[in-house]
């Protein structure tokens, strides 16, 4: 731990009644900490060191001698040396950001490796690590949402996964506004189109830790309006050219295989609504397959064709215009996937 800068001279004093009601936080009270953060009515005593050496902005704060009256900078009789800052951020949110510089003070190791972060970890770091401009941080997290909200295709095509495992779908909300935060459009169109797969929780949105409620702004919600009619739209379009022919190239009974082609074209009409025009544009096709080829009269080739490569290519098509699907703009989008091809 690097040495922490000595408080400065200036701070001016306030009075123990001022912070009678607040709390101890049980996770993050060093008792030789050096600086005391508030938020809400939770106190937390921890180390400058940290925090300076990663934080431009908490640098600033504890390294400026700071006017008498201003009172966001105080210390606390008996405790001189140690700088009581209000923050306006809420104990949970504080909590998982301080884990990231500090073990907790009863001894439990927060950090071991690699761990499956929560939404509200994730949440918590992107938002005050770009607050306290903790750029690393950030980047940390946004890269790991990058794996799920992919903006290549192949790699996302391959991942069994929309969203991180602990992630619930109204949690894909909050991934908008991190991409927004963040300026990491190339997140906005898979992120939207999580968004899309919601009910009536759309509006709604999620609860953060601290019971506060998360939406979408009004223009994305709209997007998610304009962007869901088009998913279904598109598993529409991938219904009525899944079983066109030709049959697989390397078909060896083609008479067959294409009769049963045509079977599952012609009982499209036949199938529920929401198999030909579901929102999830990218689900499997083959529990319809295998419902209408019980007896499995398509050879293993032809089978393999429509479990694979051919929804794979027409995923791709719809793929290169998801952005304009999701009413985004994403740099570079249509020329990656093209290179990935
Ligand atoms: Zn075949």
């Amino acid at each position: 731990m690097k040495p922490s800068r000595p408080a400065s001279p200036l701070l001016p004093h306030v009075s123990v009644s001022e912070t009678a009601s607040l709390k101890r936080d049980e996770e993050f009270w060093f008792e030789d900490g050096n600086l005391i953060l508030v938020a809400g009515d939770v106190e937390f005593r921890v180390y400058q060191g940290p925090l300076i050496a990663h934080s431009p902005v908490f640098n600033d704060m504890l390294s400026l001698p700071q006017p008498a009256e201003d009172s966001g900078r105080r210390t606390r009789h008996g405790e001189s040396s140690c700088p009581i800052i209000p923050l306006t951020d809420s104990p949970e949110d504080l909590r998982h950001f301080l884990r990231v510089f500090v073990s907790s003070s009863s001894g439990k190791i927060i950090r071991s490796g690699q761990h499956d972060p929560t939404f509200h970890e994730v949440s918590a770091c992107v938002r005050l690590g770009h607050k306290y401009q903790v750029d690393g941080l950030v980047q940390r997290y946004v890269d790991l949402l990058r794996k799920y909200y992919a903006d290549n295709f192949d790699a996302w095509y391959r991942s069994t996964l929309v969203r991180p495992p602990s992630f619930q779908a109204v949690h894909s909300i909050a991934v908008v506004n991190l991409a927004r935060l963040t300026n990491t459009p190339s997140m906005l169109p898979t992120a939207l189109m999580d968004c899309c797969t919601l009910g009536p929780e759309i509006v709604d949105g999620l609860v953060r830790e601290d019971g506060t409620r998360e939406t979408l702004p009004l223009d994305d919600l709209g997007r998610c309006f304009v962007g869901r009619a088009k998913m279904a739209q598109a598993s529409a379009r991938i219904a009525h050219l899944m079983f066109r022919p030709p049959v697989s190239a390397a078909c060896r009974q083609p008479a067959c295989c294409q009769r049963v082609l045509q079977r599952l074209l012609n009982e499209l009409g036949n199938a529920r609504d929401d198999v030909i025009s579901c929102v999830d544009w990218y689900a499997s096709w083959m529990v319809y397959v295998d419902g209408r080829d019980e007896d499995r009269e398509l050879c293993m080739r032809c089978y393999k064709m429509l479990e694979g490569e051919r929804p794979k290519k027409l995923q791709r098509e719809v793929w290169m215009s998801l952005p304009a699907m999701m009413g985004v703009t994403v740099e570079g989008w249509g020329i990656k996937a093209k290179q990935e091809s």
